[in-house]
């Protein structure tokens, strides 16, 4: 699995991106998750002050 947004709940800060360590999140209008790149670490769900990022 890989970190799931809530593009309504999404600001797109860049927050997520800035902490992945795979860099496998890219943010323009809201944050997408390269889910092939994702090993599902939860960082970004952590830095998230949306709450948006779901990691199952
Ligand atoms: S769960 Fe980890 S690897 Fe996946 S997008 Fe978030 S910070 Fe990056
Ligand atoms: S940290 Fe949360 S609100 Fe900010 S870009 Fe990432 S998903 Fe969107």
């Amino acid at each position: 699995m890989a970190a799931t947004i809530d593009k309504d709940a999404c600001v797109g800060c860049g927050a997520c991106a800035g902490e992945c360590p795979c860099e496998a999140i890219t943010v323009e209008d809201v944050a997408v998750v390269d889910a092939d790149t994702c090993v599902s670490c939860g960082a970004c769900a952590g830095a998230c002050p949306a709450g948006a990022i779901t990691v199952e």
